[in-house]
Order: C-alpha cells, then sequence, then structure tokens
C-alpha cells in the first residue's frame, strides 16, 4: 500500500474502487453510455487512482430530459421546501466531509489541509448561504405605474448546464449550482474529466438528502463532444461556464444561437502593485502563500509583481526565503503545503512557458526547494519560481496557470496602474500600501472585477466575484445578485 493510500480513509477507497461499475442512467449520477472509460490520475504519484465512464451526446441529451422533466416539480416547491433540502444537502455533505477533502486532494493535487480547512467548509458554506437567500428573496416586485395593477414576477428559467475546470471543482461546483437550485432551476452539470471525482460523489449525496432525482444530473466527458453538446443543448435555458477564455468564447457563440443568457467565468494574469511603506516580509509571505495555493492553478490570483523600484531587492530576498520555506509534497501528506500541478499536461505546460521565458530573456530570481523524494517521483511536481524580464514577456503577458510570478519595477504611481492594465485580462487584482486613500485610489482604477486591499484571493459570501474584459462575464458568484442571476423576470400588468 502506497502512503497515499494509507492515508485514505476507508469509504475513500471504497468509491474509488465501486466508481468504475457505477452505471445508472438517472439522475445525479456518474452516468454512462458506451463510449468507454477513462482513467483518472493521482498528480502526487502519476498512479491511476480508478476509471469513470464517459458519456455522449445521447446521453447529454437524456440528461437534459431529465432535468426538463424533474423542473415543473421542483420549481413548484416553496422557496422553504426547497432550502430546507439543500440544507440536508449541505449537512450531508459535511458528514462525509473527510471524503469529499480526500477526493478533492487526490484528484487536484491539492494540499489536504487546504481542502479540508477552505475548500469544503467554504462549499458547504455556500450551500446554506443561497438557501437562507431563497427564503426571504422577493418573488413579486410590485411596480407603481399609474392605473395600472403591475409588478415583476421573479421565476426560474428551467434546466440550467454549467460547465466547470479542473482547478477547484467542489467550490466551483458550489458556488454555482447553489443559486441556480435555491431558485428552482434543475441542472446539468459537466465537471472536467481531469478531476470528475468530487463532483459525483456530492452529487450522488443530493439524491441521499431528498433532493428529488432528476434535479441533480452529471454528465461526464470532454470539452468537444459533452461540453459542446451540453453548451448547444436547445432544451438549456441558461448557461454557465467556468473555465479559459478561448473555450468561453465558443460558449458564448452556442448559447448566442439558442439566444440563452450565458455566465463566463474565464482565466486572468492578476496583478499585486506593492508600494514602498509595506512591510515587506509580510507581504513578500502573503504574495508567496497566494501564488503557491493550489499549486498557483487558480485563476485570480497574482502573478504579475509589480514592486516599487526602492524595495525591489530587499522584496526579492524576501520572496526568496517565503519560497524556500514552503513544503512541497503529496496532496495526503499534512505536511504539504503546496502539492502537484492537477496533470502531466498542465506540468508539461507550465515548464513550456518557463522554456520560452527563458529563451526570450526572462531571468529567474527566486525558486522553492523540492525533496529528493518529490524530484524523483512521477508526481507533477514543480518549484515556486520567481522571473524578471520584459514586460511583453511570454511568462509575463500569458496566462501559465503554475506557481510563477513575474516581478516587474515602478517608479510613479500612474507607471503602476498602465503596466496593470496592460492586459487582456480583468478578474482580479491587488494593492499593497499602509496609505488606505493611495490604495484606495489605485483600486479603483485598476480594470478588474476584483481589486483587494493589503490581502489576494479573498472570498466571502455577500462579496460579489467576477471578471470583465476576457476574464468573463454575464455576472459573477457569491452575492445575492448572482441569486437572482437565475430568475428570469415576467411583467405581470393589468389596467385598471
Ligand atoms: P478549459 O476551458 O480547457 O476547460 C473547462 C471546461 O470546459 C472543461 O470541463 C472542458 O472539458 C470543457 N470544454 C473544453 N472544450 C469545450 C468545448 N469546445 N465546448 C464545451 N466545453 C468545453 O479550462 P481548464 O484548462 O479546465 O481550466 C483552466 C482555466 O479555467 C484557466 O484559464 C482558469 O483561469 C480558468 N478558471 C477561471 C475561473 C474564474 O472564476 N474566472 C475559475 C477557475 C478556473
Amino acid at each position: 500500500m502506497s502512503n497515499q493510500e494509507s492515508a485514505m480513509a476507508s469509504e475513500t477507497l471504497c468509491f474509488l474502487h465501486e466508481l468504475p461499475k457505477m452505471r445508472s442512467n438517472e439522475g445525479s449520477s456518474a452516468d454512462s453510455g458506451d463510449q468507454g472509460t477513462t482513467n483518472v490520475f493521482d498528480p502526487s504519484t502519476g498512479e491511476v487512482l480508478t476509471k469513470v465512464h464517459l458519456c455522449g451526446r445521447e446521453e447529454v441529451d437524456k440528461a437534459v430530459k431529465t432535468a426538463q422533466a424533474a423542473f415543473p416539480a421542483w420549481s413548484a416547491k416553496s422557496p422553504e421546501e426547497r432550502a430546507a433540502l439543500l440544507r440536508r444537502w449541505a449537512d450531508a455533505i459535511e458528514q462525509k466531509q473527510q471524503v469529499v477533502a480526500q477526493l478533492e486532494a487526490l484528484d487536484v493535487g491539492k494540499a489536504i489541509i487546504n481542502a479540508e480547512g477552505f475548500d469544503i467548509p467554504f462549499g458547504v458554506a455556500c450551500i446554506r448561504y443561497y438557501a437562507d437567500l431563497a427564503v426571504p428573496a422577493e418573488y413579486d416586485v410590485p411596480l407603481s405605474v399609474s392605473d395600472m395593477d403591475a409588478r415583476v414576477h421573479r421565476t426560474p428559467y428551467g434546466p440550467c448546464g454549467f460547465i466547470f475546470p479542473w482547478n477547484f471543482p467542489f467550490d466551483l461546483l458550489m458556488w454555482n449550482v447553489s443559486p441556480a437550485l435555491a431558485a428552482g432551476n434543475t441542472i446539468v452539470v459537466k465537471p472536467s474529466m481531469v478531476t470528475p471525482l468530487s463532483t459525483i460523489y456530492v452529487c450522488q449525496l443530493a439524491e441521499k438528502a431528498g433532493i428529488p432525482s432528476g434535479v441533480v444530473n452529471v454528465v461526464i466527458g470532454d470539452g468537444a463532444s459533452v461540453g459542446a453538446a451540453l453548451a448547444e443543448h436547445t432544451g438549456i435555458k441558461r448557461m454557465s461556464f467556468t473555465g479559459s477564455t478561448p473555450v468561453g468564447k465558443g460558449i458564448a457563440e452556442a448559447c448566442g444561437r439558442n439566444l440563452v443568457p450565458c455566465k463566463l467565468e474565464l482565466g486572468g494574469k492578476g496583478a499585486a502593485v506593492v508600494f514602498s511603506d509595506v512591510d515587506i516580509e509580510d507581504t513578500a509571505n502573503k504574495l508567496a502563500a497566494a501564488l503557491t495555493l493550489n499549486t498557483g492553478q487558480v485563476c485570480c490570483t497574482a502573478t504579475r509583481w509589480i514592486v516599487d523600484e526602492s524595495i525591489y531587492d530587499q522584496f526579492v530576498e524576501g520572496t526568496s526565503a517565503a519560497f524556500q520555506r514552503i513544503r512541497i509534497g503529496p496532496s495526503l501528506s499534512r505536511e504539504t503545503q503546496m502539492g502537484p500541478l492537477t496533470s502531466r499536461s498542465q506540468l508539461q505546460k507550465v515548464l513550456g512557458y518557463l522554456d520560452k521565458g527563458k529563451q526570450q530573456g526572462a531571468a529567474i530570481l527566486a525558486e522553492g526547494e523540492m525533496r529528493k523524494e518529490e524530484e524523483k517521483s512521477r508526481g507533477y511536481f514543480v518549484k515556486p519560481v520567481l522571473l524578471t524580464g520584459s514586460e511583453e514577456n511570454i511568462c509575463c503577458a500569458e496566462e501559465i496557470f503554475g506557481p510563477v510570478a513575474f516581478l516587474l519595477k515602478f517608479k510613479r504611481e500612474s507607471d503602476a496602474i498602465e503596466i496593470v492594465n496592460h492586459s487582456q485580462y480583468g478578474l482580479a487584482n491587488s494593492v499593497w500600501s499602509r496609505d488606505l486613500t493611495r490604495a484606495n485610489r489605485v483600486a479603483e482604477r485598476l480594470v478588474a472585477g476584483n481589486n483587494w486591499i493589503n490581502a489576494h484571493n479573498v472570498f466571502a459570501y455577500g462579496l460579489p466575484y467576477g471578471g470583465v474584459n476576457h476574464s468573463g462575464m454575464g455576472g459573477g458568484v457569491n452575492s445575492p445578485e448572482t441569486f437572482y442571476d437565475y430568475l428570469r423576470n415576467q411583467t405581470i400588468a393589468r389596467p385598471l
């Protein structure tokens, strides 16, 4: 038995063992047609963890029809009834949090301490947040129009489609489907084929918690066939996509053809602007922690560090020390702070960027350290790296999706703002300064959905999150507005 296996709960092992045998066609299942199976890998070892059955276009059609059939009864339930069922789902996930955390850590390569401490509790809290919002929500808004009895009636759309990437499978699922279900929609979910495990497990728990069969549907498969079939399906009444910008544009086109509202949460190349009045060591530590969270596979993380030239050398020293302290290791080890990258292809992509960046003149300023075990293993491990060079360098311009940051200097505040805004993306930045007047002034001028002050990667329910430009459109997550996004408006009016 490997170290990874000995750290697994018996129920986690049992689920992984049973998964290839699961063949059910109804509702919240790891559905299967005759499309064969795909291997799911443990990124810490490069070994096969389990297999999952694949769907094809026919199973997508079947899942959408199942969601259509379940819609009338689910949408007819009162908000209180739906909220009660969603809370039972949250309780069921919480009871199995050890299994969900282990599946997430094993599948993504995420450090178990992060899965347990952040991903799972944050996702469970999301279901409860939207269950609580749904009950007092305004489903009828009276209109004061002269000589009319008029109101806007808010009603769910019907079956909603969701396509997710592989970096935060559980939290992205919770963020996106919780408001949709609480509002009375039914759902068809396509997780990434690379990381389907937590989605299959928790969607099975939905039905066990009492959410009626057919309300929650999962289809497993690749993007070009299964993802495209879902985005193009005329039975889908609202679409939500989280993933890369090029694929997001294709989803928007498919939704445009069907005239279906579409929410896109896409890539990013976030920046951190660091002024000279900060505590240098503390800021370097916090940015190193943000960069290495989930091994840098975080859409909103800061990968361009724009630092006042007067503290540049000290900042590099602080980063180097912070990188050396980060413990790289297998996902299930409690010592691990940064696990491997999620897939072999992501490893190749990150290493490819580093090679191209160096060919274009980038220099390494600081690097982390890896133990011999990880260097020798077949896992997809990388070290955190801080580069510098030209602003046009590929590693500064493009999203790498790994623990690689690019350091640039600035002299004047306006130069820092210009550098940050010199990007096709607009997801998340941060400004670091003790002078809060300046920090707020700069934050207002950075073009992005989210600009944090003296912190990076800040999430809370009630704090809206979304992107602009090539980072997304059509609404975000984590706020009451997101709940209302899943209700369409219809005007009801009677002349008096
Ligand atoms: P990806 O775009 O390659 O894939 C995302 C999902 O889309 C997967 O389920 C994939 O199977 C599916 N897909 C691929 N081609 C498709 C097609 N033609 N039609 C329909 N579906 C298709 O992205 P990825 O590599 O899985 O994830 C990394 C990307 O996700 C990064 O760019 C990252 O920034 C982004 N991301 C954004 C956010 C956000 O909130 N803005 C959050 C997480 C990840």
